[in-house]
């Protein structure tokens, strides 16, 4: 199995484009998180990244693939 598939088996057909997912957030909301690999951070567009550069969207998805590679930290 390549990166790509297991990243549309984890989100489920939740990916967009490469390296963009949406999140689920609280009250409904949808927050899309990108992967930027020039940079190798992640962004968030909601006000906790914009904030503190960090938010539970990020670690959602960061959380997923430590899970589906076995990393630990
Ligand atoms: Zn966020």
């Amino acid at each position: 199995m390549n990166l790509l598939d297991k990243i549309i088996d984890t989100f489920d057909g939740e990916i967009m484009i490469d390296n963009q997912w949406r999140v689920d957030g609280s009250n409904g909301k949808k927050y899309t998180v990108k992967w930027d690999k020039f940079h190798r951070n992640y962004s968030c567009e909601c006000l906790g990244y914009i904030y503190r550069r960090r938010c539970r969207h990020i670690t959602q998805i960061s959380d997923s693939f430590k899970k589906q590679y076995g990393v630990k930290k």
